[in-house]
């Protein structure tokens, strides 16, 4: 089946930040194969959206935050079970760049997320408190638009964690 894609129609590209790249703190296996098709895909679409996962230094989710926690191991917050991460997407570092071989530059609007101290984040609409809202879905309302696609990482990520 061909997908006819509409100028109102949306692509969503999530969180394709070094980081989450090979190279990155939290790394997903091969996330640089996803590349050359996002880029690819993204020129059929008049609409592109970034997300980026956005943190402080001391973000909740760092496990360098709390003692005696390792990366992966849990901890109870009042909204959740809260993973914790090794440090990663941290306000202005290197790893928290959108990858420089993302070839997009019609792309519109850069949606950041977590970047509330206390707030996880992994939705692009809604921090993981599921109460804070990123404004994606204001924009995407405003914006009157048609079909949402969204592509990225670390879906494969969270796949990965639980055949560990
Ligand atoms: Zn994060």
């Amino acid at each position: 089946m061909t997908i006819q894609i509409s100028p109102r129609d949306v692509l969503v590209v999530v969180d394709v930040q070094n980081d989450f790249l090979p190279i990155g703190h939290l790394a997903v296996a091969d996330g640089d194969a996803v590349m050359r098709l996002i880029n690819a895909l993204a020129r059929h679409f008049t609409n592109v959206i970034f997300t980026q996962d956005w943190h402080s230094a001391d973000h909740i989710s760092c496990a360098s935050q709390h003692e005696s926690k390792a990366p992966f191991e849990t901890i109870e917050l009042a909204y959740s079970t809260q993973m914790l991460w090794p440090d990663h997407c941290v306000w202005n570092s290197h790893g928290a760049e959108l990858s420089a071989d993302l070839d997009i530059p019609h792309s519109q609007l850069i949606i950041r997320k977590g970047y509330d101290r206390a707030i996880d984040s992994y939705s692009g609409f809604q921090e993981a408190d599921r109460e804070t809202q990123t404004g994606l879905a204001g924009y995407l309302s405003e914006r009157d638009v048609g079909r949402l696609y969204v592509v990225g990482l670390a879906t494969e990520l969270l796949c990965r964690l639980d055949h560990h």
